[in-house]
């Protein structure tokens, strides 16, 4: 027997024309990279939408071939988003932020064909445009006029080619539809590429309502870059839902991000706990100066957020949502959700219950597997590697059929994050398995005295990374970012960390720092932290 139901395609131009159909006159708004507030809505945008994916085919690329985008949160990126995929082709998003070097290495590597810029960004194109294999560069100018560098053509007049009423392509569900590079902590950056129907499937389970739980009703700003894993899938989901989308450009400070809440009323907003502590400062600064929409939710991935955090937006009547993911998970893996039984428990494990990762998504299967390669139970206790699986997880890295480290032979994904998994299923990130502390062949996990010592009032920001000792192999240093105007000195914070972990916990030295140095994606850099203070223990001797 054959199961009778139609085989209809998960695309992304099956979401457009509900879309486009449903909700034509919710808002699209867009800061532009010159602190213009710009007004569209999604009929508008899905209009262009066809213009741009006809104007594509137009252009005669090939099936699959790549469109590469070095774009801030605006329309016209958005309409790339939908456009390439919606004309059988493959968006690939490019971060400005990266190094030039890399820049080129990944736009090599994925072949890309076009590239879309933001005229902001023609300077970081420039230094490495000669080492990369673009045939044609689209440039945004968001209205303005004048002479374009050589070899650049202007968006507005390439998208004016197409028809707003071309028919969308007829595209396979499987067919690749997006394509991300790793933030590559270890080695190279290594390409994932998304399908149709990893799109539609992770637009659909973060909509849930104990997911992220998207609603008409609802207006969401994507601070998380979108040349950042697919923004989290919240371009995707608003179009799905009918959400008002708000994009904010390339002003991400607290100030500015506070105006576009306020000003358009945004009910979803989405980033790395770096912005939301900024704005979480902004708001401690001057209580109820703001009048930010009731029921607004944050959902903060992309590190660990802490729990100080969660309490912080709590007093301003802010809910932080924690989620875990990564680029190779489309990305969403994991997001909070109180279970039967939350209402009766006590503040403290409210909280620490809240400043875990979660339970798993739906459609996504964990397991945790130690170092001897066994599967752990889900006890709350046993550390293990996290891996995954599921349809929106990628199976192979671009360009790397074989590749034994990322994979297990029967098929699961490595993370390479050490975690834990309570009885009802609740996920806790302990580390990034080459983050942790190996001290007398003990592991110490850098991201609870991490979250430790971001509870302490006088503390902004703090890493801990492992440095070599000669007797203990390695022990910890914690890096801090004190508050601005807050005094605190390492035998405080060696106190404070005392009443909650053990003696051998507690890092060796504590420095002072007026920054964290950050990864391109906005994550502490360890690696930088570690080469740094390299030698600072050498010499040690002693207990710690
Ligand atoms: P990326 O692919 O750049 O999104 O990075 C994915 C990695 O970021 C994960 O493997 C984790 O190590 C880390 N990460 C993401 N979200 C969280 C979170 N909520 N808590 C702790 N680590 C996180």
């Amino acid at each position: 027997m054959r199961a009778t139901i139609m085989d209809e395609p998960l695309t992304l131009p099956l979401i457009l024309e509900r879309t486009e159909r449903l909700f034509a006159d919710v808002p699209v708004v867009e800061r532009r990279p010159d602190g213009a507030v710009h007004r569209a809505d999604w009929g508008t945008v899905c209009r262009r939408v066809r213009r741009l994916a006809d104007a594509l085919r137009r252009a005669g690329l090939a099936p699959g071939a790549r469109v590469a985008t070095l774009m801030w949160n605006h329309r016209a990126h958005l309409e790339v988003y939908f456009a390439a995929p919606a004309a059988g082709l493959v968006v690939h998003t490019l971060n400005p932020r990266l190094h030039p070097d890399e820049l080129a290495y990944i736009a090599t590597h994925a072949d890309d064909h076009l590239l879309v810029v933001d005229e902001g960004l023609l300077e970081v194109l420039a230094a490495f445009r000669a080492r990369a294999p673009f045939r044609r560069v689209l440039v945004v100018r968001h209205g303005a006029t004048g002479a374009l560098p050589a070899g650049c053509e202007d968006y507005e007049a390439f998208l004016a080619a197409g028809a707003a009423d071309a028919p969308f392509a007829a595209v396979d569900e499987r067919a690749p539809a997006g394509m991300c590079y790793t933030s590559g902590t270890t080695g190279r950056p290594k390409g994932v590429v998304y399908s149709h129907r990893a799109y539609v499937l992770h637009a659909l389970m973060t909509s849930l309502p104990d997911s992220i739980g998207y609603s008409l009703r609802d207006t969401v700003m994507p601070v998380v870059p979108m040349f950042h894993v697919n923004a989290w899938g919240m371009p995707h989901a608003a179009a799905l839902n009918g959400c008002a989308l708000v994009l904010p450009g390339p002003r991400l400070d607290a100030e500015s991000l506070l105006d576009l809440m306020e000003t358009e009323g945004v009910t979803l907003a989405a980033g790395v706990p770096t912005v939301w502590l900024g704005v979480l400062r902004a708001l401690d600064a001057a209580p109820g100066r703001r009048r930010l929409a009731e029921g607004l939710r944050l959902v903060v991935g992309g590190s660990a957020v802490p729990e100080a955090m969660i309490r912080g937006f709590d007093r301003h009547g802010v809910t932080v949502v924690h989620a875990w993911g990564m680029t190779e998970m489309t990305p969403i893996g994991s997001v909070f959700a109180p279970k039967r039984g939350f209402a009766g428990l006590d503040e403290e494990a409210r909280y620490a219950l809240r400043a875990t990762q979660g339970l798993p998504a739906a459609l996504v299967r964990m397991r945790l597997v130690d170092d001897g390669g066994r599967v752990l139970p889900w006890d709350g206790r046993g550390r293990g590697e996290l891996q995954v699986r599921g349809p929106c997880v990628t199976g192979a890295y671009h360009g790397h059929p074989e590749d034994a480290e990322s994979f297990t032979a029967d098929g699961w994904f490595r993370t390479g994050d050490v975690a834990t998994l309570s009885p009802e299923g609740y996920l806790r990130i302990v580390d990034r398995l080459k983050d942790l502390i190996k001290s007398g062949g003990e592991w110490i996990g850098s991201v609870d005295l991490e979250n430790a010592l971001m509870a302490h009032p006088a503390v902004a920001e703090a890493a801990v990374v492992a440095v070599p000792h000669p007797r203990w192999g390695e022990r910890p240093l914690a890096c801090v970012v004190p508050r601005a105007g807050a005094r605190v000195t390492a035998a405080e914070l060696r106190d404070f960390l005392a009443r909650r972990f053990p003696k051998w916990w507690l890092p060796d030295d504590f420095v002072f720092l007026e920054a964290i140095p950050r990864t391109a994606t906005g994550k502490f850099m360890k690696r930088a932290l570690r080469a740094r203070f390299r030698d600072r223990f050498r010499g040690a001797e002693g207990a710690p």
